[in-house]
């Protein structure tokens, strides 16, 4: 049996003897055995990177940068070796895994810039004789609480920026899909940072709490679903910590009656079934305007859907694969089921989905729901399964006001040829990242990503120059040299620009 390891200077092993079994979801066999971590392992873990950070920080960032320029060479050296791992645990196909060590692979190419994006502000003769400059500065530790849904991005996302800032980083990965954090953290270290500047513990609830109470972990970022976001936002906020949670979603593409239905339908079942629809950005809700678009869109989609192929990680033709695990399978199959008690029109039914030859593996064919209503529980919740719903929907008002009144706020995106309606849907839906006919619109690296409402807790976003921000402290320098002769100003009165 393989057993996947802390990676802690030093050791880090536990004496916890708590583990858990990660599965080939394309199977339903065990393939390894992750060994989780306690506090003791958490101690060394930040002993060892409290030894490391001052000087790795010490280091000029250009030199900082070279490390992150080798790391991207590693990453690309091995980018097959990542995709397979990847894609044996987590279950996306092979193309969609090296998709997903390519977004984050972007955010250690933003971090190659750090010394540009790391420059204060500076100015001369602020006062008679005074200048003011601005510095950030690293927060020490920082740590990063991961999903399993995007094990090479998300946690690259954030050390990325963190390490590049400075900082030295703990992550703690899905316990799910274990592997891959592991490898990037081996690579890391192969690219030339220092022992503790990047550490790897293993865990679930209890190694999560043990790091929100850690009293020197300065920040952490967190992205998972939106109820344990909220609950590590409250319990890390309250421990004085700077927090990043991103949540939950459910995200609509709206159709105007005036789109090219080809192409959104094409691009739709890419985002609603994708990565078997496990993705924070994927397009679950689909909201034709009108009902003859609803008509002409829910019959491109049952003839694209009809043609969806399903089949093992490896499998190039495949569309989908499985999901993560045996209960999360179950998990989707009971919302479609009660998206058939609720009254909602099951069109297609993705239930008993066997692939022939592995029919222990956690696969779920293509569903697809018509006359979702607002009211409904599957409306409300997300699903995070290869299901789409369509909410129909009178005139752009209407389908603005759905995404708008959702819980969720991560993406939305709307397919239309009239730019007017475009705009306008942008500039006022209460959403945090919008597509235009682009339906999963996860900003470039040099932009940022987060969404709102109960999409994200805190005010900072993922990566870019917000990254940069959320991972430092900025520090501000007013200076005066004096000559010796005294500027004659009251000491005793708060000196002004007056
Ligand atoms: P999850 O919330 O179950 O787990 C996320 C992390 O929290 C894991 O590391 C897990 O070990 C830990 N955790 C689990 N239970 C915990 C508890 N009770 N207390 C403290 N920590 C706990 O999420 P998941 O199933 O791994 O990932 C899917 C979810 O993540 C979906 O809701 C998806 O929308 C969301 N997600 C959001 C974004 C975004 O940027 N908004 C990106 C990717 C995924």
């Amino acid at each position: 049996m393989r057993i996947i390891d802390n990676v802690v200077s030093g050791g880090g092993t536990s004496s916890s003897g708590r583990s858990a079994e990660v599965f080939d979801p394309n199977t339903g066999q065990v393939q390894a055995k992750v060994n989780f971590g306690d506090q003791s392992t958490l101690e060394q873990a930040v002993a060892a990177a409290q030894a490391a950070q001052p000087g790795w920080a010490a280091t000029n960032p250009q030199r900082r940068a070279r490390v992150m320029f080798k790391f991207k060479q590693l990453i690309e050296d091995n980018m097959e070796e990542l995709a397979r791992l990847l894609s044996s645990e987590h279950g996306k196909v092979i193309d969609d895994a090296k998709g997903d060590v390519q977004r984050g692979l972007e955010v250690i190419e933003f971090a190659c810039g750090i010394p540009q994006a790391l420059k204060g502000e500076y100015t001369q003769g602020a006062g008679p004789g005074i200048d003011v400059y601005s510095m950030r500065q690293p927060i020490g530790i920082g740590a990063g609480i991961t999903p399993f849904n995007f094990p090479a991005m998300i946690p690259m996302w954030m050390f990325g920026m963190a390490i590049a800032c400075g900082n030295a980083f703990i992550i703690k990965p899905s316990e799910r899909d274990p592997s891959v954090p592991v490898r990037l953290a081996e690579l890391f270290l192969e690219a030339g940072a220092p022992e503790g500047i990047l550490q790897v513990v293993h865990g679930d609830k209890e190694m999560v709490d043990a790091i929100l109470d850690h009293p020197a972990i300065g920040a952490i970022s967190f992205v998972g679903s939106s109820d344990i976001a909220n609950y590590v936002y409250a319990r890390g906020t309250q421990n004085g910590k700077r927090m990043q949670c991103m949540g939950g979603a459910k995200n609509h593409g709206i159709i105007m009656p005036d789109a090219d239905l080809d192409v959104a339908v094409n691009d739709l079942i890419g985002a609603a079934y994708g990565s078997a629809g496990e993705r924070c950005m994927a397009l679950p809700v689909v909201v034709p305007v009108g009902e003859d678009t609803a008509e002409r869109l829910r019959d491109k989609l049952v003839s694209a859907v009809g043609s969806l192929r399903v089949g093992v990680s490896t499998d190039p033709d495949a569309q989908y694969g499985p999901v993560v695990t045996a209960q999360h399978k179950a998990r989707v199959e009971e919302w479609i089921q009660k998206g058939v008690d609720e009254g909602a029109e099951l069109v297609i039914d993705g239930r008993g989905f066997k692939l022939q030859g592995h029919e222990e593996g956690y696969f779920i064919g293509p569903s697809l729901f018509d006359h979702v209503k607002t009211d409904m529980d599957t409306y409300h919740n997300e699903i995070f399964g290869p299901v789409l719903q369509m909410v129909r929907a009178n005139d752009f008002e209407e389908a603005l006001k759905l995404a708008s009144d959702h819980q969720y706020g991560n993406g939305v995106a709307i397919f239309t040829r009239n730019g007017h309606a475009a705009r306008e849907f942008a500039a006022r839906v209460n959403v945090g990242m919008v597509g235009i006919n682009v339906p999963i619109p996860v900003p470039v690296s040099y932009h940022s990503f987060g969404g709102w409402k109960r999409s994200g807790f805190g005010d900072q976003n993922q990566y870019g120059m917000e990254g940069m921000r959320f991972w430092t402290k900025v520090k501000t320098v007013t200076q005066r040299w004096p000559d010796g002769g005294g500027d004659g100003s009251n000491a005793f009165v708060i000196p002004t620009m007056g």
